[in-house]
């Protein structure tokens, strides 16, 4: 179990044990401790990772921690691939909600969200990095405009008169709601885009251990 770090306050007052010098150009006036292992640090040898100060030892394991985390292309193809299936999927089962409920449900984008994300997550090989996190973006995006695109297309076929009958995946239909995109998002769907599209981005975040 990681232990919690000392407070900032605390970790200042904090001195590294007497004549134990940090690095060669060693600076009494900035002398404080990493963040991460306690080992003597000061301004001309400390470096910054996730936001705290921690030993240029440290910042080289957390570095190899990432990037032991992250997709390799193989990993990485096989997310794409899922996130695809997935984002799709869950679209088009937002949309059949929709049309069979004749109800929005623009919550459910928030699940369109997640259920991609973990999809790329999981697909991966659970790993984590920027790349799966712009890959479970896309897939979140994707996802909710197929959705989006499947409500629009069903409800303009059974209550628009011009477009009766035709299919779903008509060219025109398709143009249509493109021109229209803007004008068929309320302001509540963007606060749950938003909130789907910060779950996507998430789950596959590199969580770089600081503590131990
Ligand atoms: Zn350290
Ligand atoms: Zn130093």
């Amino acid at each position: 179990m990681p232990i919690p770090d000392p407070p900032a306050s605390q970790r200042r007052r904090t001195p590294a044990a007497p004549g134990a010098r940090c690095c060669d150009a060693s600076d009494a006036r900035s002398a404080s401790v990493c963040a991460r292992c306690e080992a003597p640090i000061c301004k001309n040898c400390r470096a910054v990772v996730e936001f705290r100060r921690v030993c240029a030892n440290c910042r080289e394991q957390v570095l190899q921690e990432i990037h032991a985390g992250e997709a390799t292309p193989a990993q990485l193809n096989l997310a794409i691939g899922f996130g695809v299936v997935a984002a799709v999927t869950c679209g088009a089962l937002w949309a059949l909600l929709a049309a069979q409920t004749d109800r929005e449900f623009g919550f459910a984008a928030v699940g369109v969200g997640y259920v991609a994300g973990a999809c790329v997550f999981i697909a991966s090989g659970r790993k984590r990095g920027r790349n799966l996190q712009w890959v479970a973006l896309a897939s979140a995006v994707l996802g909710l405009f197929v959705g989006k695109y499947f409500a629009f297309a069903h409800a303009a076929v059974t209550r628009v008169e011009e477009a009766r009958g035709l299919s779903l995946f008509d060219p025109r239909l398709m143009r249509f709601f493109v021109a229209v995109f803007p004008e068929v998002l309320s302001p509540f769907d963007f606060v749950w885009v938003l909130l789907a599209f910060r779950g996507a981005w998430r789950i596959p975040e590199a969580k770089p251990v600081l503590t131990r």
